[in-house]
């Protein structure tokens, strides 16, 4: 399941869980539409780099 967090739908948030608990393990990127973060950029749809901190 390659699709971005952004279209993620309520539903599967809650059933994908275990997955998301795993993309957004130390973020790396932040989408600059929807403020979703996440460890690869294929996950967002308009993916920015986060400032490390
Ligand atoms: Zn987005």
């Amino acid at each position: 399941m390659a699709r971005s967090l952004c279209k993620w739908k309520k539903k599967e948030i809650e059933k994908g869980l275990h997955e998301l608990a795993h993309i957004v393990d130390k973020p790396r990127y932040v989408c600059r539409d929807c403020a979703r973060s996440a460890h690869d950029k294929g996950h967002l749809c308009k993916p920015t780099k986060l400032p490390l901190t």
